[in-house]
C-alpha cells in the first residue's frame, strides 16, 4: 500500500475539491492520503468523509508557513486534532493576515494601473487562506495578464511590483503549535529551502521528521535526507505536492510512500496526542 501525505485542495491553493482529490488517488492506487492546505484545516472534515466512502486511510494535516533565520520554512503538522480550538485560533490569526496581504498586494496593483479589485480575488479563492496564486488567476480570468506565470513575473514574485512579503510564525512555534493540537511535526521539502544548517536546531525544538520524497527532489536529494533522517532519528515522510490543475499537470501519483512510513507516523502521534491530553488519532480502516 502506498501513500501521497502532501496534497493541496481548493481550501487553500488548489483546485481540486477533497472529493476529487481523493477520486485522483483511488485512479492512482494509492491506499492513505493526507491533505495539507496552507494554513487551514476546513478541507479536513470534507476530506476525511470521501475517503471513508471510498476506503482510503486519511492522515489529517496542514502546512504552516514558518521562518527561520530568514528562510521560509513549511511545517507539516499530521494527525492533528482539526478540531484543537488553540490551533484554530493562531489559524484564524494567520487567515486574517492573508487576506490583509491580498488587500495590499491588490492596492500595489491599484498603483501601477492594473485594475484589480480584491473582492474578484477573494471570490474566486472562495477559501480563507488565499494566496499569490488566487490573485494570478484573478489577473487572469480578467484578462489583465495572459498567464500565471506572467502574473508572477511581472507583478507576484518576490521583488516584483505588486509583492507583499507575508508575516510568518517562528518555525519553532509551529512546531509547537502542532505538538499541542497532538500533531506530528516535518519539515516540508527541505531541499527547497537551502537551509540543511538549520536542521540541528529544529531537531532540539522537537522537529518529527523530514519530507525526502518530494516531486521537486531528486534521487540524489532524496538520499540526502534519508541519511539525515538517519542521522537524526527522524520520521520519513513523502508526497506529491499537488495543487491540483493550478500549476500545470496535476502531480497526485508522482510520489508513492511506503505504508511503513504512515504506521511510523501514526505511531508518534499516538505519542504526540498522549503528551498534549488528547485522545490517539482514530484508527486505521
Ligand atoms: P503565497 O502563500 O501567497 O506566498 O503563495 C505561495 C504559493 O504560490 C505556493 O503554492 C507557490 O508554489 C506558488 N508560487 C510561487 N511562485 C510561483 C510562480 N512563479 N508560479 C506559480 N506559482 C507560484
Ligand atoms: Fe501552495
Ligand atoms: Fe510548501
Ligand atoms: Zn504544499
Amino acid at each position: 500500500m502506498f501513500a501521497d501525505l502532501h496534497l493541496h485542495s481548493r481550501y487553500s491553493d488548489g483546485t481540486y475539491e477533497p472529493g476529487q482529490l481523493v477520486a485522483e488517488a483511488r485512479r492512482h492506487g494509492l491506499g492513505v492520503i493526507a491533505l495539507t492546505d496552507h494554513d487551514t484545516v476546513e478541507g479536513c472534515a470534507p476530506a476525511a468523509a470521501a475517503c471513508a466512502a471510498a476506503g482510503l486511510e486519511f492522515v489529517p494535516g496542514t502546512e504552516l508557513t514558518a521562518e527561520k533565520d530568514g528562510h521560509e520554512l513549511h511545517i507539516l503538522g499530521y494527525y492533528i486534532d482539526v478540531e484543537h480550538q488553540p490551533l484554530l485560533a493562531e489559524i484564524r490569526r494567520f487567515q486574517a493576515v492573508r487576506q490583509d496581504r491580498i488587500r495590499e498586494i491588490v492596492a500595489r496593483l491599484n498603483r501601477l494601473q492594473v485594475p484589480l479589485q480584491a473582492e474578484e480575488v477573494f471570490a474566486l479563492a472562495n477559501c480563507r487562506a488565499p494566496g499569490r496564486p488566487h490573485v494570478a488567476r484573478a489577473l487572469v480570468r480578467a484578462g489583465l495578464c495572459g498567464t500565471l506565470d506572467e502574473a508572477f513575473e511581472r507583478f507576484l514574485k518576490q521583488n516584483r511590483p505588486a509583492w507583499v512579503p507575508k508575516f510568518k510564525m517562528s518555525a519553532a512555534r509551529a512546531i509547537e503549535l502542532v505538538h499541542q493540537a497532538g500533531g506530528v511535526a516535518v519539515m516540508a521539502h527541505p531541499g527547497l529551502n537551502h537551509s540543511d544548517e538549520l536542521i540541528p536546531e529544529m531537531v532540539g525544538a522537537g522537529l518529527d521528521g523530514l519530507e525526502c520524497f518530494h516531486t521537486k527532489h531528486s534521487t540524489a536529494m532524496a538520499e540526502h535526507y534519508l541519511e539525515l533522517a538517519d542521522q537524526y532519528h527522524l520520521l520519513v515522510t513523502g508526497g506529491s505536492d499537488c495543487h491540483g490543475l493550478s500549476k500545470g499537470r496535476p502531480l497526485i501519483g508522482t510520489i508513492r510512500l511506503h505504508y511503513e512510513h504512515v504506521v511510523a507516523l501514526r505511531q508518534r502521534a499516538v505519542q504526540r496526542r498522549a503528551a498534549a491530553g488528547l485522545p490517539p488519532p482514530p484508527r486505521p480502516t
